[in-house]
């Protein structure tokens, strides 16, 4: 199994043999991240990634000038939106605008992972937070 590059500048692969790192201790618990599209390989607009946290795990109340388009593959987590939590599991999408703060738990027992689409530039001209 290995990752295929073709003439016309695609990119075919499989997810488990994209390297997976640890997201800092500062960004996060028990997260793990594999970028599976991004610049370098010729994205032009977005980049995917797959997000794995362990039970327990949780991600930090961060916010940016760019959004997340998440689809969760596993697990139940919980997703904090500025002054909301939502409950999601298998199936669920999400939408996170920008410069809203926003962090994830795992709630369950086993991985909670989810793909998250980014886009490769800032958004909005402002990294300033909402609050709402
Ligand atoms: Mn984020």
């Amino acid at each position: 199994m290995n990752i295929r590059k073709g003439p016309c500048g695609e990119k075919i692969g499989h997810y488990e043999i994209i390297e997976e790192q640890k997201v800092p201790d500062e960004m996060g618990t028990k997260t793990y991240v594999r970028w599976l599209i991004k610049e370098e390989d010729g994205a032009r607009a977005f980049a995917m990634r797959l997000f794995t946290i362990k039970p327990g795990g949780h991600i930090n109340p961060h916010h940016h000038p760019w959004e997340h388009e998440i689809f969760v593959l596993d697990g139940v987590g919980e997703i904090r939106i500025g002054s909301r939590v939502y409950r999601v599991s298998p199936g669920f999408f999400i939408y996170v605008p920008p410069n809203v703060e926003h962090e994830y738990w795992n709630k369950g027992d086993k991985d909670l992972r989810f793909l998250c689409m980014i886009p490769l530039k800032p958004t909005v001209e402002t990294d300033e937070k909402i609050e709402c």
